[in-house]
């Protein structure tokens, strides 16, 4: 007897297996592109206009390299990196965030020796095994700017205008939240005292912020557990253990703030879980939903379009040489996306062209390739419809791409060497030499 497909290993089932995308990474489809192209678009010059560089960095690096930087006991290092260990033996980790790999260029490429300070952006993807709901995926796109070695506070006003200006061009109504979190030294005997404050009420935390308690103090002010939201409102503050440079430096942060006109609030509980962080913290956060967002901290902390700080200490733990200051930002695409959106931003969904190309019949649609190609490199802008044959098919999409002029090329105009321009406003037609076509609708469209 023949075998079955299933007994010679195949797949038993008549219908193949229909693929799905996996859990929290997303197809970003044709129709969602007018709104990735805006924010690129308007992400690349405002960093060019404010003199920053691009770079494109791997999606792989060593893991080391985040546990590193980012740090054990933060979410990202313990429950969120993508790793695994590739076949030559290494242990690798698709990047869950861009800021080490860009102090790890700037050392492995001596940018140490350029004029300081060295100002990098960038624009990928990130990815993080987080939980997936709304604005939180495991693939995810950032926009990020890095200047590496100036300790000058306008540094970090600049970075934070740069984010607030692109998201005001972008058409949205943002919050600049701020706040210093000192030096390492300074923040050493605010942490004791923190520690202090939340012992008493050990019993009320949950387990994962008894945990914190232990591993990562700091990070009790950013919980989302809902027992620690009273508790932290009387929680020693930061800004009155901060040491005297850190001080200083915050107020001209804010000064410079105010000079540009960013308005922005204090968040004494703003310290950005990652373990790198120093002085300088913000984030920003849309307003049209920060009404129904504050009554509920995890989707606050959901919410924010991006964030970022200064990071004094980085380089010199990466390797790099000692005491070289850095502040940086990220800000994340799809959030971005989803705020404009949700606050009804304005944009323009259709492709917008000067000319449609009609064609009908075999020997027009042949003829049609190069007369196509005259008008695209001659760079007017020119829509088409090769594999439809109808007439009245193709006019009407002209019509729908606002087409000013189209363009009608038959069995007969091919033998004569001629083809049709038509004014979609008037309808009038008139027949000219196809040679002669690009020149005169050129003329037409008045360029
Ligand atoms: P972070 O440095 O973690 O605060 O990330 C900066 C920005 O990236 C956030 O404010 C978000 O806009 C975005 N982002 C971070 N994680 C995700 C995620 N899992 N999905 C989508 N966007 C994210």
């Amino acid at each position: 007897m023949p075998k079955t497909k299933k007994e010679i290993g195949g797949i038993d089932d008549k219908k193949p297996k229909v693929y799905k995308s996996l859990r929290g990474f997303r197809d970003i489809l044709p129709d969602s592109q007018v709104y990735w192209d805006k924010v690129e678009d308007a992400a690349r010059k405002i960093a060019t206009d404010y003199s920053f560089d691009r770079i494109r960095l791997p999606y792989l690096e060593q893991t080391q390299l985040f546990e590193r930087s980012v740090g054990k006991g933060t979410d990202i290092v313990d429950k969120e990196m993508f790793s695994f260990v590739d076949p030559s033996n290494t242990k690798v980790t698709l990047r869950p965030e861009a800021t080490a790999q860009v102090v790890r260029t700037y050392i492995e490429h001596g940018m140490l020796n350029k004029p300081q300070p060295v100002k990098l952006w960038y624009f990928g993807p990130m990815f993080r095994h987080d939980r997936p709901q709304a604005g939180r995926y495991r693939q995810f796109w950032q926009f990020g700017l890095e200047a590496i070695g100036s300790n000058e506070p306008i540094i970090d006003a600049q970075i934070i205008i740069i984010c607030f200006r692109l998201l005001k061009e972008l058409g949205l109504d943002v919050t600049v939240q701020i706040n210093s979190i000192g030096t390492p030294e300074s923040r050493r005997d605010y942490i004791m005292e923190l520690v202090s404050y939340f012992k008493q009420f050990r019993r009320q935390l949950s387990e994962t912020d008894k945990k914190r308690l232990q591993k990562n103090p700091l990070r009790l002010l950013d919980s989302k557990e809902p027992e620690i939201q009273e508790l932290k409102v009387d929680a020693p503050q930061i800004v009155d253990w901060l040491d005297d440079t850190s001080k200083q430096d915050f107020m001209k942060v804010l000064e410079y703030l105010d000079e540009a006109e960013v308005p922005y609030e204090l968040n004494p509980f703003l310290v950005r879980g990652l373990d790198y962080y120093s002085k300088t913290v913000f984030e920003i956060i849309p307003n049209v939903t920060r009404e129904v967002v504050n009554e509920n901290e995890e989707e606050k902390s959901q919410n924010a379009l991006g964030g970022g700080g200064r990071y004094d200490g980085l380089v010199e733990m990466l390797g790099g040489r000692e005491g070289t200051p850095a502040m940086g930002a990220a800000l994340g695409i799809e959030r971005i996306i989803l705020a404009m959106k949700a606050q009804e931003v304005p944009i323009n969904k259709q492709r917008e062209i000067d000319v449609f190309f009609c064609q009908l019949g075999e020997a027009a649609r042949r003829k049609g390739l190069s007369v196509f190609e005259q008008f695209r490199s001659a760079g007017i802008t020119t829509g088409e419809a090769f594999g439809k044959g109808s007439l009245k098919t193709q006019l009407e999409m002209a019509d729908k791409l606002k087409a000013k002029v189209a363009l009608i090329l038959g069995q007969k105009e091919v033998l004569d060497g001629t083809i049709i321009i038509r004014d979609m406003e008037s309808g009038a037609q008139e027949i000219v030499d196809v040679k002669k076509v690009v020149e005169i609708v050129q003329k037409q469209l008045g360029g």
